[in-house]
């Protein structure tokens, strides 16, 4: 071990991290970061001995961790997380965490379900480590999961706290180093191509030095992780938000909060789209709220028009289609029988019932039409029945902006795909450096998606870091 000085040795005792070496900064890093704290370099020992950084604490990060660790036992990891380790999964599907989509599906189906990272995630992403294998992992793990109807993996404990605790006795049980409320606020790289990292803590002035012979960034939406992968040399893909609710110009629809459509059909008709784009058009269920629109349809059409959407400022026409199982003629068809068959009840109390609605909507329906809900059928015209007939197929919602829905978001943009390559997770601009999930410019609808991306993306990267370390190793042992 070399002489590290004073705030080496305060490192040492306050992380216990004894695989960390410490020594001074060479002077031209000193100049480069200009920081006027103490500060110190830490890297391995400058035997077989290699350090991989994980930047960033969340799903991606620890998964990776993980994988290294098991692949290269004598790799040192380091995850430097700014905050809580885990803190999205903790907070994830409404405290119950949903881990992935057990559909099951194809590759290729299962890559339509991420609006950006689509056409690349086709390849061998998910032949690696897709949700069948995460499924996997955490039963081997003693993690019992289950699978709902429309695919979504939770633990059977109902408790995101199953996964954050798995993933982190198992990183701990195979050593990884975790240090928490520590900053990597800057990067660069040396002609020998390892890395420093300045890192920091928020509370403190702190700040120390870490040389790494490889970097994940596993930073998710963070703008300083972004920051980092631009001082590497990556380019950004504008980041902006994804899977949100609509906010709507209809303050008569406030009085249906609350209500659930179990299955409509809603496209989303905006000024700078032309073209007929096929994912702008969803179909399932939607939720009324006290603001606007929100449910699966809602999001994803949040997700495959995030970029339209952003560019139009959050406006638009969402037109909804209530009875999408049944055409345009057979609705009508339907409302002049019932019309006959109750020509002496109120057309507010009675509707024909295979259209599947709840008469607080049959009576906002009505409203809109300007027609009196207390009126006999018998008095209503067929102009009126044609005119309702077409709203049930074609209710025009102007979108006003997004809402702020926080169950589930996520960003979309970031480092693009065509920077990295998705066999390895490497970048394709720097060696030795690798991402994994949100960072970059991946992002999947709601249903598990995003945190696939996550665990296939960690699992692929600490899988290609521990190999190179483990020849690395190999190769100082044969010296
Ligand atoms: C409320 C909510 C609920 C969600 N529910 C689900 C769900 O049920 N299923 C699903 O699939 N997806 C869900 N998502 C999306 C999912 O959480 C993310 O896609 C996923 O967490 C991305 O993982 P990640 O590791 O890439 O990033 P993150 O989980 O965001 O982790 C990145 C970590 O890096 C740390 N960090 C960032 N910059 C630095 C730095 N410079 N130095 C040190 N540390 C840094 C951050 O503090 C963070 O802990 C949800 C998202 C939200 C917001």
């Amino acid at each position: 071990m070399t002489n590290c000085g004073l705030a080496g040795l305060l490192l040492r005792v306050s992380t216990g991290y004894t695989s960390i070496t410490s020594r001074p900064l060479r002077p031209r890093s000193r100049k480069r970061f200009n920081s006027s704290f103490s500060s110190v370099v830490c890297s391995a020992q400058q035997t077989s001995e290699q350090l991989l950084v994980v930047v960033g604490g969340g799903a991606a990060g620890i998964y990776a961790s993980i994988k290294a660790k098991e692949v290269a036992p004598h790799l040192s990891v380091l995850v430097i997380e700014k905050a809580k380790l885990l803190s999205k999964v903790k907070i994830s599907g409404g405290g119950r965490c949903n881990v992935t989509n057990g559909n099951f599906l194809d590759k290729i189906v299962l890559s339509e379900n991420y609006p950006r990272g689509n056409k690349e995630l086709r390849g061998s992403f998910f032949d690696v480590h897709g949700p069948q294998d995460t499924m996997r992992w955490f039963s081997d793990q003693g993690v019992e999961l289950k699978t709902e109807e429309d695919g979504r993996v939770f633990p059977v404990s109902n408790s995101s706290t199953t996964i954050v605790d798995c993933l982190l006795q198992e990183a701990r049980r195979r050593g990884v180093m975790l240090q928490v409320g520590k900053i990597v606020s800057d990067a660069s790289c040396k002609n020998d191509g390892k890395f420093v990292l300045k890192v920091e803590k928020r509370t403190i002035d702190f700040v120390e030095y870490v040389e790494a012979n490889y970097v994940l960034i596993a930073t998710g939406s963070s703008q300083q992780g972004y920051k980092i992968a631009v001082q590497l040399g990556h380019s950004l893909v504008d980041p902006m938000p994804s899977l949100f609710t609509f906010k709507i110009d209809n303050k008569e629809l406030a009085s249906l909060s609350g209500v659930t459509f179990s299955k409509i059909r809603a496209k989303l008709a905006l000024d700078n789209v032309q073209r007929n784009i096929p994912q702008l058009t969803q179909v399932g269920p939607m939720l009324v709220t006290h603001w606007g629109l929100s449910g699966p349809v809602i999001l994803r059409l949040s997700a495959w028009g995030a970029r339209h959407l952003f560019v139009s400022s959050y406006t638009g026409m969402l037109f909804v289609d209530f009875t999408p199982d049944i055409n345009i003629e057979d609705v009508k068809r339907r409302l002049f029988q019932h019309k006959d068959q109750f020509l002496k009840q109120k057309a507010g109390n009675s509707f024909p019932s295979e259209f599947g609605l709840m008469k607080r909507f049959w009576k906002f329906l009505l409203e809109h039409e300007a027609i009196n809900g207390d009126n006999l059928w018998a008095s209503i015209s067929n102009n009126s029945i044609n005119s309702v007939a077409l709203l049930l197929k074609q209710f025009p919602f102007k979108i006003m902006g997004k809402g702020q829905f926080k169950d589930e978001f996520v960003t979309a943009g970031g480092v693009p795909l065509s920077e990295i390559s998705l066999n390895t997770m490497e970048s394709r601009i720097r060696n030795n450096l690798f991402f994994a999930g949100e960072v970059l410019n991946i992002d999947g609808i709601t249903g598990g998606f995003n945190f696939q991306n996550a665990w296939s993306g960690g699992y692929i990267a600490g899988t290609n870091i521990g190999e190179r370390a483990s020849y690395h190793h190999l190769k100082m042992e044969a010296l």
